[in-house]
C-alpha cells in the first residue's frame, strides 16, 4: 500500500513537474522586451516616419508609451514633432532615429503640451534640439495644473518619470502661422488653438503631403476631449481639411491614409457629445440624466470608452454653460 502510494506520488509530482514547467514557460514567453517598450518607426511617406503609442492609460509598465512622436528628414538635419510621455521614450526614439540617418536631430515641434507629448523634451535639449511651440503654452507651464500633474506623474510612471523630469519651455514661442525650411523641405505650422487645448498647432509638409495633427484627430480609439474648446476643435477641423494631406498622423492611434474618413470621426463624436449634453447644459438638468439616456453604442466598443466617454461628455456639458 504504501509503496502504490509512493508511486502514485512520484507520478503526480512528475505530472506537475511537466505541467509547472509548461507554466513557467508561458508566462516566460509573456515577459517583456528586457528593454522594456520597443519603438519602431513606421514610415509613411518619403522622409517622414512616426512611432505609435499604445491604446491605453499610461502606466509605469508602459513607460507611458501612449502618444506617437514622428520625423522628418531633411538634407540640413532631422525636425521631430512631439516629444513622448517620458525621457526614456524620448532616448529610445533618438536611437531610432540615428538608425536611419546620420543628420542630427535640430527641432523639435510641440503640437501641445500635454504630459504624455512633452515629457520627453529635455532629451531633445540636452542634444541641442530647438524647441517650437505655440504660445500659450507658457501658460500651461506656469499653471498650477502642470505643477501637481508632474507631481503625480513622477509616482505614476515611476521610474520613468521622475525627480529629474522636467517641463521644458520653448526656445521659439508661434503666435502665428509660422513658415520653416531646413534643406528645401518645408515646413508650415499652423495655429489652431484653443481647439483640443488652448496651445494647439499642427505641422504640415507640404512635400510629403503628410500632417502632424497633435489630438485633434483620432483614430481607432475614443478621443480624449479633456478640458477642450469643443468649438474651436470643429473649426480647426475644418483647417484641416483646407490642407487636403494625402496621411494625417495623429497624436495617438496609427496614421491616417483616409484623412477625411477620420476628420469626419473625430467631427462626428465631438458633435454627437455636444448634441446630447447640450439640451441638459441648457436647461441646468443633471448630467447624469442626461448621459444615462444617451445611446453610446456606436462608441461602446472602442478603446478607452471606458476611461474616457463620461469624461469627455462632463468636460462638453460644463463648456456648453460656458459658451
Ligand atoms: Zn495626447
Amino acid at each position: 500500500m504504501y509503496r502504490l502510494s509512493n508511486r502514485y506520488l512520484k507520478i503526480a509530482l512528475f505530472i506537475s513537474a511537466i505541467f509547472f514547467s509548461f507554466a513557467y514557460a508561458q508566462t516566460s514567453s509573456l515577459q517583456k522586451d528586457p528593454a522594456g517598450v520597443l519603438l519602431s518607426p513606421i514610415k509613411v511617406s518619403a522622409n517622414t516616419y512616426f512611432v505609435q503609442g499604445l491604446p491605453e492609460m499610461g502606466t509605469s509598465e508602459n513607460e507611458n508609451f501612449i502618444s506617437n512622436a514622428g520625423f522628418v528628414i531633411t538634407p540640413k538635419g532631422v525636425v521631430v514633432i512631439d516629444a513622448l510621455g517620458s525621457p526614456v521614450l524620448a532616448q529610445k526614439l533618438i536611437k531610432e532615429i540615428s538608425k536611419l540617418t546620420s543628420q542630427k536631430i535640430i527641432a523639435v515641434i510641440v503640437t501641445h503640451y500635454h504630459a504624455d507629448h512633452v515629457y520627453g523634451l529635455q532629451e531633445f535639449k540636452k542634444i541641442g534640439a530647438k524647441i517650437y511651440a505655440q504660445n500659450a503654452g507658457r501658460d500651461y507651464l506656469s499653471s498650477e495644473t502642470a505643477k501637481q500633474r508632474l507631481i503625480s506623474s513622477r509616482i505614476d510612471f515611476a521610474p520613468w518619470v521622475n525627480a529629474n523630469t522636467q517641463l521644458i519651455p520653448a526656445d521659439i514661442w508661434v503666435d502665428k502661422q509660422y513658415k520653416l525650411s531646413f534643406g528645401g523641405v518645408q515646413f508650415f505650422i499652423n495655429r489652431v488653438g484653443p481647439a483640443h487645448a488652448p496651445e494647439d498647432l499642427m505641422v504640415y509638409i507640404p512635400s510629403e503631403k503628410v500632417l502632424f495633427a497633435g489630438d485633434l484627430v483620432f483614430r481607432g480609439r475614443i478621443p480624449f476631449v479633456g478640458n477642450a474648446d469643443s468649438k474651436g476643435w470643429l473649426n480647426a477641423l475644418g483647417e484641416i481639411e483646407k490642407l487636403h494631406p494625402k496621411v494625417i498622423i495623429p497624436g495617438h492611434g496609427s496614421h491616417s491614409i483616409n484623412p477625411a474618413e477620420d476628420v469626419a470621426f473625430t467631427r462626428d463624436y465631438l458633435r454627437y457629445l455636444r448634441e446630447s449634453m447640450s439640451k441638459a447644459a441648457i436647461n441646468l438638468d443633471p448630467f447624469e440624466e442626461a448621459y444615462l439616456q444617451t445611446d453610446w453604442s456606436e462608441y461602446d466598443g472602442m478603446p478607452l470608452f471606458r476611461a474616457a466617454n463620461r469624461m469627455n461628455a462632463y468636460n462638453v456639458y460644463l463648456s456648453i454653460q460656458a459658451e
